[in-house]
């Protein structure tokens, strides 16, 4: 993961900014060349929620929702319910059950630390 981040850093789709001094932690947001990378997102989402053995029984594992409006969020980049254009800061995220029952599980596996971030903007 961290070869990743560092990878996209080094891209200059997202920005790291220390947090906190000891120990030093870091937090990663988006450039603007990573916000234009949105659209991309949801496309990509949209498709493996099709294509990647979703039921449409079951809930996807992250629920995107337009905050102006409330609408679902699907592949599309403006909003199928009022039309307004989708950009990170106007998106909220959640997860399912079973998909945070499955993250809380892979964190403790790993001895990982529980970081739930706002990642709004
Ligand atoms: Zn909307």
């Amino acid at each position: 993961m961290s070869t990743r981040l560092t990878r996209l850093e080094e891209e200059g789709v997202i920005k790291r900014t220390p947090y906190q001094d000891r120990p030093v932690r870091y937090d990663y947001r988006l450039t603007e060349k990573g916000k234009d990378l949105f659209p991309v997102i949801l496309s990509l989402r949209g498709w493996g929620n099709e294509w990647c053995g979703l039921k449409t029984s079951q809930k996807p594992a992250v629920r995107m929702v337009h905050t102006g409006c409330g609408g679902e969020v699907g592949a599309d980049p403006t909003c199928t319910t009022c039309g307004e254009r989708l950009i990170p800061k106007n998106v909220s995220s959640s997860f399912s059950k079973l998909f945070a029952r499955e993250r809380t599980h892979r964190n403790t596996s790993f001895g990982l630390e529980k970081r739930v971030r706002n990642n709004s903007n």
